[in-house]
């Protein structure tokens, strides 16, 4: 596909119309449903043959777990991903791995409770200066998974390039996640003055 057809497809086909509404790579929409103030969205990834990350045996689907995770919100109702997931086996009984759960860090990183996408978006808010508090009104959550999804998120960005922080720790304000300001702050005065030396 050229740059030109990328920019003015057409899709005809329901599902794939679908999936491309809903932005996530490798996955098959289950179902959109309204419940009360929510709309939840049931995903499952698109699983080809697995093999066990410990002996390299075929492994075998064990059961479907379901996790719900906080979505950004859709046409300004709050949206929750249901996804379900698959939880897998070794095939080879003699092999130590019991069973292990896929994961896809492009719908959600482990232990966070928003999808990556609400986590990203969340920690530019944050990063904006707005306050957790906003935010998760905003996303109809608590505000401690806000707060632990943007202090995940935000070391991650620091991680990755750690002049991109400065914004978090030159704009503390009563509500922000002072944890991760602290940090962020603490650690920018570092970069900056490794940058100066
Ligand atoms: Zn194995």
């Amino acid at each position: 596909m050229t740059q030109q057809d990328r920019s003015t497809y057409v899709i005809t086909d329901p599902t794939q119309i679908l999936a491309a509404l809903v932005g996530l790579k490798e996955v098959k929409v289950l179902h959109l449903e309204r419940r009360g103030p929510d709309v939840e969205l049931a995903i499952e990834q698109l699983v080809g043959e697995v093999r066990c990350p410990t002996c390299g045996g075929l492994a075998q689907v064990k059961d479907r777990p379901v996790v719900r995770y906080i979505d950004l919100p859709v046409y300004g109702s709050p949206m929750r991903l249901c996804w379900r997931k698959h939880r897998m086996r070794c095939g080879n009984r003699r092999c130590p791995k019991r069973s292990w759960v896929l994961g896809d860090r492009r719908i959600a990183a482990k232990n966070c409770l928003l999808t990556t996408r609400a986590a990203k978006w969340a920690t530019r808010q944050i990063g904006d200066g707005r306050t957790v508090k906003e935010v998760a009104a905003e996303l109809a959550c608590d505000w401690h998974t806000v707060n632990d999804a943007v202090s995940t998120y935000g070391e991650a960005l620091l991680e990755a390039d750690p002049s991109a922080a400065v914004p978090f720790g030159m704009a503390s304000r009563p509500g922000r996640p002072c944890g991760l300001v602290q940090r962020l702050a603490t650690r920018s005065r570092c970069y900056r003055s490794k940058v100066a030396s």
